[in-house]
């Protein structure tokens, strides 16, 4: 899978492990100092960045370089090539090179929705 990112800071989250009469591995952003809760089992560990992540609105989920549809002129799949968190607008670019400038309400399929039906190609 791919790379679990900090919504807040866009490093990836890194998995860590300690030991405390076993193993505990978590995920944890040394960037911004923060750590989520651990577990003996490295899938739950992800489970719960997972669920973090999730509760966080999709303009600070997007990455640069993640691919989306929104509601444009032809069905493309476009890739997100900046954001600005202030302003909550994104550029995208179309795989012919055009660009545009769009807000979350344009998008109809993020990302993570893409990749649940399995449609983005890496
Ligand atoms: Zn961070």
């Amino acid at each position: 899978m791919k790379d679990i990112k900090c919504p807040l800071c866009g490093n990836p989250l890194k998995l860590s492990t300690i030991e405390n009469k076993g193993k505990l591995h978590f995920y944890a952003c040394y960037k911004c100092n923060y750590q989520l809760r651990m577990s003996p089992h490295k899938d739950f560990a992800l489970e719960y960045a997972k669920i973090f992540i999730f509760k966080f609105p999709p303009i600070m989920r997007v990455n640069v370089g993640d691919k989306l549809r929104y509601f444009g002129l032809t069905d493309d799949v476009v890739t997100v090539i900046g954001k600005d968190m202030e302003t909550c607008k994104m550029r995208i670019k179309y795989p012919e090179g055009d660009t545009y400038i769009i807000t979350p309400d344009d998008v109809c399929e993020w990302p993570w929705e893409l990749e649940e039906k399995g449609g983005a190609e890496q």
